[in-house]
């Protein structure tokens, strides 16, 4: 009989690892607690579309996506532009949230996966130090391996046992609080369309608002909580100088929340693999949770069909543990420093790190898109480096701070790469440790 997996919560990745191993001949079986047509939300995203290769799947036809827009970044005092334009071979796409799920879903299907719609995972069923299952709203379902693609609140990863040694829960800080709609357009404009305003009103977190043509796409970012009454005062900020922002709610319109932080130290147990959100896969600062999902749900396929024995113990997953740290967490993890020296950043350092040509338009000429390390790393092509220490020069504490983030990076970055090779119950304990303190001071 083939082996029984359940994957909780109809998460990008899980539902993609889903299809790659029903496809291999494995029982899969979704428990989604939306019904069908309310999973995703109204409104688009942008990504590496080259991600769905990953999985198996072609890449989307024309006409459902479109390039990644020229970005321009502000600092608070709204004074000096920093634009980042898409090129040619720009990878990221833009695409409906509604229509990614489309694919995942009908590809999934087609590889034979259930799914069980409007059903709430209420906890995982634990025997022993394995999970063997979960508990749903209509009863226990067990299972050979139970993949946790819940998102960020999984009911799964925040009740599991100590004894497993994965976290649990998510800081308050290490979350970004957004709210995001569509309004109806205002004026049309013509440049700097798409505007990320950081710290903006001072607060810490981030505001885009992006023109397009039939509508005016706003986000709200906060380091803390925060209701329909800061929406309604911070958009009317915002409509004194983004003209294009009307005031009639078209799309969307709601609260959510984005891990910003480093990915979970350890990502699998005996009987259990946790994916995404879940597994806080976005990058810090950029996003990129779902490319990495994608691509996390092919490394995590790989390492269960290697698991000839069924096991599906913390040792043989250990491989998707590794698969994943070697071909994202690596840039992931270091970047979370990045995250919260930016969460840190005073109004007036930022102001400072624009006006003086800190970060500069000819750092963003970047063309794949800060979308991994490499590319972070580009802004420090030489041509730039003497403009960046010229600026640096003249604020003595900001160039503190920015050198103890550098420190903190190469820590992150060693500290990862020292992942032990094997599962081992104490090498692991003491390495998560370890991992985890890198991001803690
Ligand atoms: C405003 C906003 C903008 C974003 N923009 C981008 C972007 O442009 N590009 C990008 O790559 N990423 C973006 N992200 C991040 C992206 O949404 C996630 O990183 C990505 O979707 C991976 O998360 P996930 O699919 O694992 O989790 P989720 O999207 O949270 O999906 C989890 C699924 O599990 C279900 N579920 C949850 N709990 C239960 C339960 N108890 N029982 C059953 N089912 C359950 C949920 O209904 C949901 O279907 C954005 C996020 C937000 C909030």
């Amino acid at each position: 009989m083939a082996n029984r997996i359940l994957v909780a919560g109809g998460g990008h990745g899980g539902i993609a690892a889903a299809a790659l191993l029903a496809r291999r001949g494995y029982s899969v079986t979704v428990y989604e607690k939306h019904a069908r047509e309310a999973m995703g939300y109204d409104w688009t995203d942008i990504f590496d579309g080259r991600a769905f290769a990953a999985v198996g799947m072609e890449y989307p036809q024309k006409g459902t996506f479109r390039p990644k827009p020229d970005m321009t970044f502000y600092s608070p005092s709204l004074t000096v532009p920093v634009r980042q334009r898409t090129t040619a071979d720009t990878r990221d796409i833009q695409m409906e949230r509604k229509e990614i799920y489309n694919r995942l879903i009908s590809y999934a299907q087609q590889a034979g996966v259930t799914f069980v719609y409007r059903t709430q995972v209420l906890e995982p069923v634990i025997f022993g130090n394995r999970v063997v299952g979960i508990r749903t709203e209509q009863g226990i379902e067990y299972a050979d391996l139970v993949i946790d693609a819940a998102g960020i609140d999984s009911p799964l990863r925040s009740r599991l046992p100590a004894s497993l040694g994965i976290q649990n829960h998510v800081d308050e800080s290490e979350q970004l609080y957004v709210y995001r709609g569509f309004y109806e357009k205002a004026a049309d404009i013509t440049e700097d369309k798409f505007k990320f305003l950081l710290l903006h009103q001072n607060i810490p977190g981030l505001c885009w608002v992006a023109a397009e043509k039939d509508y005016t796409d706003v986000l709200i970012g906060r380091f803390h909580a925060f209701d329909m009454d800061e929406v309604e005062s911070t958009l009317q900020v915002l409509r004194q100088s983004e003209k294009c922002l009307g005031t009639k709610l078209l799309r969307g319109g709601c609260f959510a929340r984005i891990p910003v932080r480093q990915p979970l130290g350890v990502l699998v147990a005996d009987g259990y693999a946790a994916i995404g959100d879940s597994a806080f896969m976005t990058m810090p600062v950029i996003g990129s949770g779902i490319a990495n999902s994608l691509r996390a749900a092919a490394i995590l396929a790989r390492a269960v069909t290697a698991d000839k024995s069924g096991a599906f113990s913390a040792q043989t997953l250990w491989n998707y543990q590794r698969g994943f740290y070697k071909e994202i967490g690596n840039k992931t993890a270091p970047l979370a420093c990045v995250t919260q020296m930016l969460a840190k950043c005073t109004g007036s350092e930022l102001d400072y790190i624009f006006e003086s040509g800190i970060l500069h338009t000819d750092d963003m000429a970047i063309s794949v898109g800060l979308h991994d390390m490499d590319s972070i790393l580009g802004i420090l092509k030489p041509d730039g480096v003497k403009r960046k220490l010229k600026g640096l020069a003249g604020n003595r504490a900001l160039r503190s701070k920015l050198l103890q983030t550098g420190v903190r990076i190469s820590e992150a970055a060693a500290v990862t790469a020292a992942m032990p090779k094997a599962y081992d119950d104490r090498k692991v304990t003491s390495w998560v440790k370890k991992y985890d303190a890198c991001f803690k001071r």
